[in-house]
């Protein structure tokens, strides 16, 4: 087990660190006040893009800091999960920052799933200008009428009729939907087979976004931000029809590529709330020792010194935790390193949402302010106990291999 970084990943993060110095950390509290001023929540048809945002991917592009995330050397930074760890680590420390690196959730397990089960015709149409960071995409599973955790619960169809693919049912949560870049879905529905198993019952089909029958009926705010303009959408999806080479890898393959997108996806989500919590921690600590409340600062009030120890504590646990998950994916592949990627997915989370509410605590009503990222981390942490699996589902996983490692 060596979690030492390659020469390679020390060489792009230490690019990646000058970039954020250079070009965002500097500008990122102006930049959400633009993209807030520009989008005002109610009609999300007129979202628009921050106005720096396309100038700054093209400058992270130019100086070879662009997909990071994927493996393949051709089209991506050719970097192993395990390589890739701490840069994510890093961009995680800014929210703005992933989308300039075309690093960004949902797009970058869309492309992955594209880059490993795409046929070369939905390779150029939809993973090109992906790449490119021209087009943004949108993942489709979660439904407001079942429990969604257990995806076998899924009620949205994907039925072939002759040479055409058929979806119907409702979506929610659909992260990106707001994005005015947004071109594509993934959608996931159910393909009856009679001869296959359970989890040979589902298909992944790509849904260009003007297609007759999809409708954007609302936008879902997160403690009552909207997220403009990525936005989080219910979207229905009403005899939408589309040839049979919209299903990606064929149909009933859903679970096993779902089960492929979601390994890294997971590894960049902890190593990014891992950045944040660095963060966190960094504007904590500058805070309390800067403001004074009955004559002492106010980190030595209190227990805020304990505060400060147990998140560089939790913190290093984490970043161990999840550095361990990254290896083993990259030595076993996703499938044999479950326990490891459901426990980095329950702990980092936690971590930081238990860090930024001290931090909140600490910053008093500021914390609460759009003065200091820490809002926007909190809403992080906490959709993430849920998205991608919420905690309990994670929890149940890992009892039941240990229990199967006692027979049982
Ligand atoms: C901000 C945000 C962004 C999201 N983005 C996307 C996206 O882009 N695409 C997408 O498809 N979905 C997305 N989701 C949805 C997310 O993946 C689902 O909310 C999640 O999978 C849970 O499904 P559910 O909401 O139907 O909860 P349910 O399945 O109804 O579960 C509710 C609760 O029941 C409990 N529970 C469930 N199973 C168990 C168990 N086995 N043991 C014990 N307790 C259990 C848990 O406490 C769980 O939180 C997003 C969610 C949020 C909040």
């Amino acid at each position: 087990m060596n979690f030492e970084p390659s020469q390679k990943s020390r060489d792009v993060l230490a690019r990646v660190q000058q970039f954020m110095r250079d070009e965002v950390e500097p500008i990122e509290a102006k930049h959400w006040e633009e993209v807030r001023a520009l989008n005002p929540d109610g009609d999300w048809k007129k979202w628009k893009v921050g106005p720096r945002v396309e100038a700054l991917k093209a400058k992270a592009k130019a100086a070879g800091l662009w997909n990071l995330f994927l493996p393949d050397p051709a089209l991506g930074a050719g970097l192993s999960v395990l390589e890739y760890a701490p840069i994510a680590e890093w961009t995680g420390r800014s929210l703005m920052a992933p989308e300039l690196f075309n690093c960004n959730a949902p797009d970058t397990g869309n492309m992955e799933v594209l880059f490993r089960y795409g046929s070369e015709a939905q390779k150029k149409r939809w993973l090109e200008p992906l790449l490119a960071g021209s087009i943004r995409s949108v993942f489709c599973m979660t439904e407001p009428d079942v429990a969604s955790s257990d995806a076998t619960n899924m009620q949205a169809t994907a039925v072939v009729h002759g040479n055409e693919v058929v979806l119907n049912g409702r979506k929610w949560w659909s992260s990106g939907i707001g994005d005015p870049r947004a071109q594509v879905a993934i959608f996931m529905g159910r393909t009856a087979n009679e001869s296959g198993g359970r989890h040979a019952q589902h298909s992944m089909v790509l849904v260009p976004l003007d297609a007759k029958g999809v409708t954007v009926k609302r936008m879902l705010p997160v403690f009552g931000d909207y997220d403009a303009p990525h936005g989080h959408g219910e979207v229905w999806f009403e005899d939408v029809r589309l040839p049979l080479d919209a299903f990606i890898a064929g149909p009933g393959r859903g679970f096993e590529i779902a089960q492929g997108r979601l390994g890294p996806g997971r590894i960049h989500h902890c190593m990014r709330c891992i950045g944040a919590a660095e963060k966190t921690l960094e504007l904590m600590i500058d805070r309390a020792s800067s403001r004074e409340a009955f004559g002492k600062p106010l980190v030595n009030l209190g227990g805020n010194r304990e505060r400060i120890a147990e998140a560089r504590v939790a913190i290093d646990q984490a970043r161990l935790l999840t550095l361990h998950a990254a290896w083993k994916l990259d030595e076993v592949g996703a499938l044999g390193a479950m326990t490891e990627i459901s426990a980095i997915k329950v702990v980092a989370p936690r971590m930081l949402q238990a860090i930024v509410d001290d931090a909140i605590q600490l910053h008093g009503g500021a914390g609460m302010s759009h003065d200091t990222p820490l809002t926007g981390f909190f809403a992080q942490a906490r959709a993430l106990r849920l998205a991608d699996g919420p905690d309990e589902v994670h929890m149940g996983l890992i009892a039941k291999l240990e229990l199967g490692k006692r027979g049982r």
